[in-house]
């Protein structure tokens, strides 16, 4: 078999509700734009991937994508880690770290998709086997919205089995809110439920002093927190490390992680205490294996992130079930119909949790009328600068 082409797909689709601020800040039109990896070959057979990034610049993803592309065509898409190597080496001058390795990591994990079609395996079979049969997963919304909305959104996720929640306490005008805002979930999801918090400083236009994170970090400990993610700018790794040490709360980070390089910055510094890779950023599902088994080293647990569409996810869900000290999934319950139309067998919860999944691949693929029906409209990208306009 070979590769006889690698295209990215670009697609818009409605994201989250009205009075969400996640869309009201940051979507101009309301959809939000993806970007899908497919892999070509001379069978009858494709793989899909994607890249994260998509969401924030997609038409620079598809003029990587195009230019990687020539690295890979006409290769056995078998070989996947050498695949992954050839692009390694032709963006080697320009694209070491960012978002050219975020769409390497779009294009191995198509590999990956491929490969596990062809042998008729799910791609955590490829990666060793799975480490578990099961895996909790956690509701991840709690965007900001009127308190009777977020009131009922909690209450939706007690009552659909989540045995954990993350809710974002980012774009919040002062630590008050925040405790408000926390005590309102807590009091909606009862004791039982675990609650984590994402302070998301990597997106703010001034992120939180380490003083200022610990202050937080204080207020809100009444609430039992599951953990606090993001408390400062996500290269700050010492400031990371000194929230640690002063707060009782585990730190977690690491989602915007595209290389090694950084995931060892992390590490070294002691800056976290649960590591959220994702392999639709980093540079693909073998390097979030890679970060996952540093971390096992130092008995740091993972909690993969997963924020993109269907197959992005199901590529964070592989890699996770293949690794033996992931403790969590995020899943994303924000409304994206772009998550349930690629994904084969629904992500269901028995128990809170998800089952391993068992379609060949990563269990994903491409409806016929998808690029029809959620067609790439210019400028829905996810735009930072309306949280800097507007909230001065
Ligand atoms: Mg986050």
């Amino acid at each position: 078999m070979k590769i006889t082409d690698v295209k990215c797909i670009l697609l818009s689709a409605p994201y989250a509700t009205a009075g969400d601020d996640e869309r009201e800040l940051h979507l101009k039109t309301g959809l939000r734009s993806a970007s899908l990896i497919k892999v070509e070959t001379d069978a009858d057979l494709y793989g899909l991937g994607e890249v994260y990034s998509g969401v924030y610049a997609p038409e620079a993803v598809a003029a990587l994508t195009a230019q990687l592309a020539d690295a890979v065509v006409g290769c056995d898409p078998s070989e996947i880690l050498p695949l992954w190597d050839r692009m390694r080496l032709a963006s080697y001058y320009w694209g070491r770290m960012g978002l050219s390795q975020s769409v390497i990591g779009g294009i191995e994990m198509a590999l990956w998709d491929l490969r596990g079609k062809q042998l008729g395996l799910p791609v955590h079979e490829l990666l060793g086997g799975k480490a578990h049969e099961a895996i909790a997963a956690y509701a991840s919304g709690g965007n900001n919205k009127p308190a009777d909305e977020l009131r009922a959104e909690m209450q939706g996720y007690v009552k659909a089995g989540f045995s954990a929640v993350k809710i974002r306490i980012n774009n919040l005008p002062n630590i008050e809110a925040i405790v408000q805002k926390v005590a309102l979930c807590r009091e909606a999801l009862g004791s039982e439920i675990g609650l984590a918090v994402d302070a998301a400083q990597g997106l703010a236009k001034n992120p939180w002093t380490v003083k200022q994170a610990i202050e937080t970090a204080i207020a809100i400990d009444p609430y039992h927190i599951l953990w606090l993610e993001e408390p400062a700018e996500v290269t700050h790794y010492a400031g990371f490390a000194e929230i640690r040490r002063n707060v009782s709360m585990p730190v977690a980070g690491g989602e915007t992680v595209t290389s090694i390089v950084e995931a060892e910055s992390y590490l070294q510094a002691d800056s976290l205490d649960i590591f959220q890779p994702d392999a639709s950023i980093m540079g693909g599902i073998h390097l979030l294996r890679r970060v996952a088994e540093m971390c096992q080293r130092r008995q740091i647990p993972i909690a993969v992130h997963a924020w993109s569409s269907g197959v992005g996810i199901m590529g964070n869900y592989h890699a996770a079930f293949a690794s033996p000290n992931c403790i969590i999934l995020e899943l994303p319950t924000v409304l994206n119909p772009l998550r349930e139309e690629l994904i084969l067998e629904p992500l269901s919860l028995v128990d809170g949790k998800v089952r391993a999944p068992s379609k060949p691949g990563l269990g994903v693929s491409l409806p016929e009328d998808l690029e029809e029906k959620f067609a790439y409209r210019p400028g829905s990208y996810y735009q930072i600068l309306g949280a800097y306009n507007e909230r001065g």
